[in-house]
């Protein structure tokens, strides 16, 4: 494999990050995942909201005043390069991420450098099981601490944390409260609940991410669904008393819910209907208003 570093493409096995930087002492970094789907149909590689994962890669940047030297365009570039320095020509995850390779405190001023790395992945599957989730003990993190609209990685210990709990529950993914106890977000997916044809998700306020597939699910709803969600504060109860729920993110894509504290729903009907909707958009059958597809 090779991999975009610092300003070219190398191999990957000539990545160096010094164990002292703090990337690796204090999980100090920002980045994005990325999905590509393969269309074997057309030979080419739709790359899902190219332009707002790299924005919001830039945002995360710029709130925790990590400098840089990178524009938008070096970044799209840089993925461009990988992708075609590696013939990618299947399903993919990319990562991008802006790191410290030098020794150095978390409070460093050192410019960040670009890591641009292609994982294989799998292509999105309408029929995927539903899974099971579980309320956290752990509260999620929030912006008047760690904020979670800003995708740094040191967050994920706090996914981490739940998460682990979670499957030594048996349960398959965790969700979060927030410190006013209503509903935030799974460990690294949105959630979405369905309550009488009417889709109800966490509003940005909420202690979630600003999550990039949630705007692709809210335009289905409302442009191909036809429709109502609402951006609101939601209870425990609200889970319960849900018709069914949905997760969504890059690598969970659109996950139907099966249970939340072992309450399960008794339909996925209006989820499977924006997994239809959201497979016919990354495959480039499905125009959209806010998210585009970048044909590579
Ligand atoms: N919340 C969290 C905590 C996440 O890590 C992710 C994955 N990036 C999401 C939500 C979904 O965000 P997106 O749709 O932009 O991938």
């Amino acid at each position: 494999m090779k991999y975009f570093f610092r300003h070219q493409i190398i191999d990957a096995d000539d990545v160096r990050v010094d164990i002292m930087s703090p990337t690796v002492q204090y999980g100090l970094n920002v980045f994005e995942g990325i999905r590509g789907y393969y269309d074997p149909a057309t030979q080419s590689l739709g790359l899902v909201a190219l332009q707002l994962h790299i924005e919001r890669l830039l945002e995360s940047a710029r709130c925790l005043n990590l400098q840089h030297h990178y524009t938008a365009q070096q970044i799209d570039d840089a993925i461009r390069q990988t992708i075609r320095a590696n013939a990618i020509a299947s399903d993919i995850y990319l990562r991008v991420v802006l790191l410290f390779d030098a020794p150095g405190s978390w409070q460093t001023d050192a410019p960040a450098v670009l890591l641009v790395v292609p994982v294989p992945s799998r292509p999105f599957d309408v029929q995927k099981p539903a899974v099971s989730t579980k309320i956290s003990s752990w509260e999620r993190i929030n912006g008047r601490s760690l904020p979670p609209r800003i995708k740094a990685g040191a967050n994920y210990l706090n996914s981490r944390l739940a998460q682990q709990e979670a499957r030594q529950s048996g349960c398959d993914v965790a969700l979060f409260l927030n410190t006013a106890g209503f509903v935030a977000e799974a460990p690294g997916s949105c959630i979405f609940t369905v309550c009488r044809r009417k889709f109800y998700t966490p509003s940005l306020t909420s202690s979630i991410l600003g999550s990039i597939t949630r705007l692709i699910v809210i335009d289905i709803i409302r442009h191909v669904l036809e429709a109502n969600v609402d951006e609101v504060s939601l209870e425990r109860v609200d889970l319960y008393q849900a018709d069914e729920a949905l997760l969504c993110g890059t690598a969970m894509e659109v996950t139907p819910v099966q249970s939340v504290d072992h309450i399960r729903y008794q339909t996925d009907a209006m989820t499977r209907a924006v997994m239809q909707a959201y497979h016919r958009f990354i495959y480039g059958d499905l125009a959209l208003t806010y998210a585009t597809l970048t044909r590579l």
